[in-house]
C-alpha cells in the first residue's frame, strides 16, 4: 500500500515525500482509511509508531483555509509534545499554508492570546492551557470539527482528566473525536464510552 492509494491530495503527498515518509506505517494503514471515511478511531499504539501523521493527514485534508476559527484541536500531555506535534502537522499541511499554533502552560498566556488572534486552523496544546484560553474567550471552539486526544493515558497521568472531559463537553455536537493511547486502562475506556461515537477500535 502507498500513500497515493488513499484519497490524499497532491500537496499532501508531496509534503509526505519531502518528510521522507515513503510508505505508510502499520498504524497509518489501519487508521487512515477509518478517518478518511468519516469514522472515529480509538487506537492503542506506542509512541514512535507514526500516529501523528495518521491523524494529521485526514485533518489537513479537511481544513477549509478561509474559515477564521480553529477547525481542529489536538490535546497533548506536555509542552514538548505540543510543539513537536504542531510542527509535524505544519509540515504535512505545508503546501496548504495551514496555521498550527501550539499552546501550553508554563509560558506567558498573553503571547498565545496574540497568536490566536491570527488565523489558526489547527490548535495543538495541553488541556489546562487550552481550557484557560477557552475561558478567556481567546480560543473559540464553535467551529471545531476534529478533536484528537493524543497520548490519552499520559494526559490522565498528568492530572488533566477534568479539563479533557470539559473540552469534550464543550465542542460542537457532531464533532469527531479520536483517541490515541499507549494503554487502554479503565479510565480511558470510560472516556471513550462517554464521548466517542461511531468508533473503530484499532490495536497496533
Ligand atoms: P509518531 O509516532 O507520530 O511520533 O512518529 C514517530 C516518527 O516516525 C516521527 O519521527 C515521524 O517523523 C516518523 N514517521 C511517521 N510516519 C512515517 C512514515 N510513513 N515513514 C517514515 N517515517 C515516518
Amino acid at each position: 500500500v502507498q500513500f497515493s492509494d488513499y484519497a490524499i491530495s497532491d500537496g499532501i503527498l508531496e509534503a509526505l515525500k519531502a518528510l521522507g515518509y515513503n510508505s505508510p506505517t502499520n498504524i497509518q494503514k489501519e487508521v487512515l482509511p477509518v478517518l478518511l471515511a468519516g469514522k472515529n478511531a480509538v487506537v492503542k499504539a506506542p509512541t514512535g509508531s507514526g500516529k501523528t501523521a495518521a491523524f494529521a493527514i485526514p485533518i489537513c485534508e479537511s481544513i477549509e483555509w478561509e474559515e477564521n476559527a480553529p477547525q481542529a484541536l489536538v490535546l497533548e500531555p506536555t509542552r514538548e509534545l505540543s510543539v513537536q506535534v504542531s510542527d509535524e502537522i505544519f509540515h504535512i499541511g505545508r503546501k496548504r499554508r495551514l496555521k498550527v499554533p501550539a499552546v501550553f502552560g508554563g509560558f506567558p498566556v498573553d503571547k498565545q492570546i496574540q497568536t490566536l488572534r491570527q488565523k489558526s486552523h489547527i490548535v495543538v496544546g495541553t488541556p489546562g492551557r487550552v481550557m484557560d484560553l477557552v475561558r478567556r474567550d481567546s480560543l473559540k471552539l464553535d467551529k471545531i470539527k476534529w478533536l484528537i486526544l493524543d497520548e490519552a493515558d499520559l494526559m490522565l497521568d498528568m492530572g488533566f482528566v477534568d479539563e479533557v472531559k470539559e473540552i469534550c463537553a464543550l465542542i460542537p455536537k457532531g464533532c469527531r473525536i479520536s483517541l490515541f493511547s499507549a494503554t487502554l486502562k479503565p479510565e480511558i475506556q470510560e472516556l471513550v464510552d462517554e464521548f466517542i461515537r461511531d468508533m473503530v477500535p484499532i490495536i497496533v
